[in-house]
């Protein structure tokens, strides 16, 4: 049978044709916790999982797809009617999906070039940013930014407190711009919020802040050839 799903080499949904599918069912322990954070109660419950292992019509990538049900019941009649429903659409309407997980998890886009120039410490923070925010871990992604800065202050300032005190010294420096320094102070606040907080961006957040401090950094790297640059500028007369 065919049904369209994510192609990780083609980068978008591809017809995909099925190789084989495989079904297993699983006990998960799962738990609500009390406003102390300690754990309430905890609770049992059967995962139902289908395991479609496919092939894309178009470059003939193979991938496995493993989506999770929640079942209701513990009656076989629930996971036989899930079975039939993944057999004929590659998805169940009527169960319980949870999660979906898609193997192999290459990185949709390579690192960007540029990142390769950077100092070890910084172009090591990138990736591991980069591959955090492609996992949804996003609140590491974002205490990642956070670090990104903090490097950067620490390189060009040292290390001379807060965050509120480094950003206001970039600026009174002139090593950012009064934007940057407003911009920043967004971002080092989630990237604090994820910390100490709780709080769990979402994915366009953690893009725009990504996008942020790209700028901060990669605008670095352009030391080199600006001096290129002016070396091969015919002067004025
Ligand atoms: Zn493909």
């Amino acid at each position: 049978m065919e049904f369209w799903k994510n192609c990780w080499n083609c980068g978008h949904d591809t017809p995909q044709e099925r190789v084989a599918l495989e079904f297993f069912p699983r006990i998960v322990e799962m738990f609500s916790k009390k406003e102390d954070g300690k754990v309430n109660q905890r609770v049992w419950a059967v995962f139902y999982d289908s395991y479609s292992f496919t092939k894309c019509k178009k470059c003939s990538a193979p991938s496995l797809f493993v989506d999770e049900y929640w079942t209701q019941t513990t009656s076989p009649e629930e996971a036989k009617c899930i079975a039939e429903e993944v057999k004929i659409n590659g998805v169940s309407k009527s169960g319980n999906l949870v999660h979906s997980h898609i193997y192999p998890g290459f990185l949709k886009e390579p690192f960007p070039q540029w990142t390769h120039d950077l100092e070890e410490t910084y172009m090591v923070l990138f990736w591991e940013v980069y591959q955090a925010a492609a996992l949804g871990l996003n609140s590491l992604a974002m205490m990642g930014i956070r670090a990104i800065i903090d490097k950067f202050a620490l390189d060009k300032i040292g290390d001379i407190g807060g965050f509120a005190k480094k950003l206001n010294t970039l600026l009174n420096a002139k090593i950012i711009n009064a934007d940057q320094h407003a911009l920043l102070e967004v971002v080092v606040d989630a990237g604090n919020a994820s910390a100490h907080r709780g709080y769990k961006p979402d994915n366009n957040h953690v893009k725009i802040c990504l996008q942020i401090i790209e700028q901060l950094i990669g605008i670095e790297k352009f030391g080199d050839v600006i001096n290129e640059i002016r070396q091969a500028t015919p002067k004025r007369t």
